[in-house]
C-alpha cells in the first residue's frame, strides 16, 4: 500500500502520466478533426454520387413541357425506370405547378397527378435553387435532395426532381472508420503509456540514485559515488553532487579533527572550562572543572551555571552576563578539601551580536591564597615572638636605668634575663634566616657519603658528655639514652651540619619535654630502600590533633611553656625543610602523657644484594 502510494507520488509517475494525457489529448484532437473532416467528405461525395445526371433532367424537362400529360407522364415514368440506381430508395418529378407526375416507386403511383405537400418542393420550385437536407425516419437517415429542372428554352424551373436516398451505409461506413481510428488510439495510448513510463524511468532513475546518495550523505556515510549516464544537465548534476559528497567528507573530518584538537585541549587543560547556552544552561565541561567541582558530567549538563557554582543567591544569569566579572569562588569551604577559584566569565557572541552563551573559565588559586595567608600570619607572627623579648627587654632596662643598677641583689638577676632574652632573639633570628635560605632555595647542600650508624653515635655521645658535664649540676635535667642501631652498615648521603641541626633539636626537645630521668631511646632500622632514624621520650606527649602541626612554623602545643624554655618554635619547621631537602619524610607519633616518638625516614640504596631489612 505504502509503496502504491510512493510510486503515485514519485516523478517518474508524473512525468509519465503528463506524457500520457498529452499524447490523449493529440490523438483526441486529431480523431475529432479526422472523423469530422471524413463524415462531411462522405456525405459531400454521397450527395454529389446520388444527384441526377443532366441527360435525365432534360428529358423530363423536354416531357413537362408537353401539353399531352398522360403521355408525357408515361414517358417520364420510362425514364425514371431507366435511370435507376441501387443508391437511390425513391424519385419523383413535380411540374411547375407542384403536381407529381412520375414516381420511381410504383407501390407510391396513386401519388401522380396529386398536389405534392412539401414545403421544400414549393422553396425549391420558387427559388430555381436546389436543396438537400438529411431527415430521420423510424431511426433510419436518409438523404432528400430537391433539384430544380429548368425549362429548354431557359426561364423559370418547369419542375423539380426529388431525391430520397438512405445514408445508413454511408454511416455505418463512418461508424466503421471511426471504430478503427479509436482502436488504434487505444493501441497507440497504451503504447505511448508503456514509453512513458520507460523514458520517465530513464530521467528519473539518476534523479533516485543521487536522492539516495544524499540519504547516504546525510546520515554520515560518504563512500559511495552516483553513476553518471550522460553528460547532459543531468550528468553534470551527478558529478556535481559526486564533487559535493568528496568535499562534504573533507570538511567534515576537518571539522571533526578539529573538535578532537579543541576536546583535547579542554580535557588536558589545566583550568575549568564551562560553556552554557543563552539561558545559562551547561552545554560543554572539561574534566577539570568536573574535578573542581567533584561532579560527574551527567549530573551538570542542562543544570543551571549559577546554581553549580553556588552564586544563585548573590546574582542572576542576567547579572553574569551584564557584568561578565571575575569572582573568586569558595568550594567546600571549612573543610579539608576547600578549594578557592578565580571565575572569569566572557560572553560567547555571534557576528551579528546575539548571544548565544556564557564561558566560564576557572582557576584554581588555593594555593595562592594559601601562601598569601600564610605569609600574613608569618609576619604577624614574627612581629609577635619579637615582641614579648623586646618588651621584656625594655622593662628590664628601664627598670635598670631607673636605678636598679645599683642593687646589688638585682642588678646581675635583670641583666642575666636581658642577655637570655637578646640570645633567644638571636637564635629565632637565625632560625628565621636558615628558613629563609631554605625556602628561596640558596640553602646550599654540601652533600657527602656517610655511615649513619657513626654519625648517629657521634651526635648522641655529645649528648651523653652533656649528661656527664651536669651531673653535679642540681638544676640540670637528668635523662640516660638508649641506642638500640642495626647492625649493618648504613651508608646515606646527606649534608651533616643540617643534619646535625635537626637531630640536634629533636633530642634537645625529647630532653625539654622528658621528666627528669626519662629514658630516650634512638633505633636506626634499615628498611629495602630507606632508612628510619626513630627517637622516643617518656615525656608529656603531644595531643592527637596538634601532631600534623608541630611542624608548621612558630606553633607550639603549649606557648608558655615553650617560651620559658627558650624555645622558638622554628626547630621543627626547619627539621622539616632539611629532611624534605634530603627527599626524605619527618612525622612524629605519641600517646599523650607517656611519650612521643619523632620517625625520620631517609631513601637509601643498599649496597649488595642480600635484600635483608630489619623488622621496626
Ligand atoms: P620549640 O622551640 O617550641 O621546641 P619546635 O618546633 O622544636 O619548637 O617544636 C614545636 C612544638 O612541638 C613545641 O613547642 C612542643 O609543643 C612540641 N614538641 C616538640 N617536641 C616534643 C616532644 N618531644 N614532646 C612533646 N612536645 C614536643
Amino acid at each position: 500500500m505504502n509503496n502504491k502510494v510512493k510510486f503515485l507520488q514519485s516523478i517518474n509517475f508524473k512525468v509519465a502520466i503528463v506524457f500520457m494525457l498529452m499524447l490523449l489529448a493529440t490523438i483526441e484532437i486529431i480523431g475529432a478533426y479526422f472523423t469530422r473532416q471524413l463524415e462531411q467528405n462522405t456525405i459531400d461525395s454521397f450527395e454529389t454520387s446520388i444527384q441526377v445526371p443532366s441527360l435525365i433532367t432534360n428529358q423530363i424537362s423536354t416531357q413537362l413541357e408537353k401539353s399531352d400529360y398522360t403521355k408525357a407522364n408515361r414517358e417520364i415514368s420510362n425514364i425514371l425506370a431507366d435511370y435507376d440506381t441501387s443508391q437511390i430508395n425513391d424519385v419523383e418529378v413535380i411540374d411547375g405547378r407542384g403536381i407529381i407526375r412520375a414516381v420511381s416507386n410504383i407501390n407510391d403511383s396513386d401519388k401522380v397527378g396529386q398536389r405534392s405537400t412539401n414545403s421544400d418542393i414549393k422553396d425549391v420550385s420558387f427559388s430555381n435553387q436546389k436543396f438537400s437536407k438529411i431527415v430521420k425516419d423510424n431511426g433510419n437517415s436518409s438523404l432528400v435532395q430537391i433539384t430544380p429542372i429548368s425549362s429548354q428554352t431557359g426561364g423559370t424551373a418547369t419542375g423539380v426532381i426529388y431525391v430520397r436516398a438512405s445514408m445508413e451505409s454511408v454511416f455505418a461506413d463512418i461508424r466503421e472508420v471511426t471504430l478503427t481510428f479509436l482502436t488504434a488510439s487505444l493501441v497507440a495510448s497504451l503504447l505511448g503509456a508503456v514509453i512513458a513510463l520507460l523514458v520517465s524511468r530513464a530521467i528519473t532513475r539518476p534523479i533516485e540514485e543521487m536522492k539516495k546518495q544524499a540519504i547516504r550523505m546525510a546520515s554520515g556515510d560518504y563512500s559511495g559515488k552516483v553513476r553518471v549516464y550522460s553528460h547532459d544537465e543531468l550528468g553534470q548534476l551527478a558529478m556535481a553532487v559526486n564533487n559535493l559528497s568528496v568535499r562534504v567528507e573533507e570538511a567534515q573530518d576537518v571539522s571533526e579533527s578539529e573538535r578532537r584538537r579543541l576536546d583535547n585541549v579542554l580535557t588536558h587543560m589545566t583550568d575549568g572550562v564551562i560553556a552554557t547556552d543563552r539561558h545559562g544552561n551547561i552545554t560543554i565541561i572539561n574534566e577539570m572543572a568536573l574535578s573542581f567541582l567533584n561532579k560527574s558530567e551527567k549530573e551538570v549538563i542542562g543544570e543551571s551555571i549559577t546554581e553549580l557554582l553556588g552564586l544563585q543567591d548573590q546574582m542572576t544569569m542576567q547579572d553574569l552576563m551584564s557584568n561578565q566579572q571575575e569572582l573568586i569562588i569558595g568550594i567546600n569551604e571549612g573543610s579539608s578539601r576547600e578549594l578557592i577559584l578565580h571565575a572569569n566569565f566572557s560572553l560567547i557572541q555571534r557576528i551579528t551580536g546575539f548571544v548565544s552563551g556564557l564561558v566560564c573559565v576557572l582557576h584554581d588559586v588555593t594555593e595562592q591564597h594559601k601562601n598569601e595567608r600564610e605569609q600574613r600570619q608569618f609576619v604577624s607572627n614574627v612581629s609577635h615572638e619579637l615582641r614579648t623579648p623586646l618588651t621584656s627587654l625594655r622593662s628590664y632596662v628601664e627598670a635598670l636605668n631607673d636605678g636598679a643598677w645599683k642593687d646589688p641583689k638585682v642588678a646581675p638577676q635583670f641583666l642575666k634575663v636581658t642577655q637570655d632574652e637578646t640570645e633567644r632573639m638571636i637564635r629565632m633570628i637565625n632560625d628565621l634566616l636558615s628558613l629563609s635560605r631554605m625556602d628561596q632555595g640558596t640553602a646550599k647542600m654540601e652533600l657527602e657519603w656517610v655511615n649513619l650508624n657513626e654519625f648517629l653515635g657521634y651526635i648522641l655521645d655529645r649528648f651523653d658528655m652533656m649528661i656527664e658535664k651536669s651531673d653535679d649540676d642540681e638544676k640540670t635535667k637528668k635523662y640516660s639514652i638508649k641506642r638500640k642501631f642495626t647492625p649493618r652498615d648504613v651508608w646515606v648521603e646527606i649534608d651533616t651540619d643540617k643534619m646535625t641541626q635537626v637531630l640536634d633539636n629533636i633530642m634537645n626537645n625529647a630532653i625539654k619535654y622528658s621528666p627528669d630521668g626519662g629514658v630516650i631511646t634512638v633505633r636506626l632500622v634499615q628498611m629495602q630502600n630507606h632508612v628510619v632514624i626513630n627517637i622516643s621520650d617518656q615525656g608529656l606527649g603531644i595531643p592527637r590533633k596538634d601532631l600534623n602541626k608541630i611542624f608548621d612554623r612558630f606553633y607550639r602545643v603549649d606557648k608558655a611553656r615553650s617560651r620559658k624554655q627558650g624555645g622558638t618554635g622554628l626547630g621543627l619547621a626547619i627539621s622539616k625543610e632539611v629532611v624534605e631537602a634530603h627527599h626524605g619524610r619527618i612525622w612524629a607519633d605519641s600517646a599523650e602523657g607517656r611519650g612521643s616518638t619523632f620517625y625520620i625516614s631517609l631513601p637509601f640504596e643498599p649496597l649488595s644484594d642480600g635484600g635483608e631489612w630489619d623488622e621496626i
